[in-house]
């Protein structure tokens, strides 16, 4: 799989997606991403792909204030394939009058054994799995563990029907994120990690 760098993509005065770089069209089609390959993604609103409120919360204000001219927003994330845990840096800017980029690259990736659990097609139970999509991490008892201790914690090994993923995104990076974006400079002074790798 190839590793995830470069891919950007830039929204327009309305929020629809008006390109997307070379890296993300090789990155989708390492990923099973058809859905988001051009041309069917072109045009489309950034909003139709982010379904979870919370992360469409840190979205809004994200933009908000980068469109006010607040200054860059940097932060580093979780964005994990079955067997490697992988670190990104996203950047998202002002690109030109309301035009926002939002550009990633690879800060650190870390093999694993493979959590079958994490493959787009994997056959999935009807129990419904919650992930933070920005740490990677998931609920169990009221506690926030990585995919493996979860999966431990909660019974679901090898054999087992896998649940299915629903993203969602944790508290602790809900208050990071809001408190990130309060604040000028640590947004964009790179120092904000949420998902730091184990
Ligand atoms: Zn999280």
């Amino acid at each position: 799989m190839l590793p995830p760098s470069d891919v950007a993509y830039r929204i327009d005065a309305t929020d629809r997606i008006v390109t997307v770089s070379d890296g993300w069209v090789s990155f989708a089609e390492a990923n099973g991403g058809e859905r988001v390959l051009p041309p069917r993604i072109l045009g489309t609103s950034l909003w139709s792909s982010i379904a979870d409120s919370a992360t469409r919360e840190v979205y809004r204000v994200m933009l908000g204030r980068v469109r006010k001219g607040v200054g860059a927003v940097r932060f580093q994330f979780r964005c994990d394939s079955p067997d490697v845990r992988r670190l990104l840096e996203m950047q998202v800017t002002v690109s030109g009058g309301d035009e926002v980029a939002f550009q990633t690259h690879l800060v650190q990736s870390q093999p694993r054994t493979e959590v079958g659990a994490l493959h787009s097609d994997t056959t999935r139970s009807e129990a419904i799995l919650t992930i933070c999509g920005w740490c990677m991490q998931v609920p169990v008892n009221g506690e926030w563990l990585e995919i493996e201790e979860a999966i431990t914690a909660l019974g679901l090994f090898a054999g087992s029907a896998t649940p299915q993923l629903s993203h969602g995104m944790c508290p602790a990076c809900y208050s990071t994120m809001m408190a990130t974006l309060d604040d000028p400079a640590l947004s964009a002074g790179g120092q904000v990690t949420v998902g730091a790798l184990p």
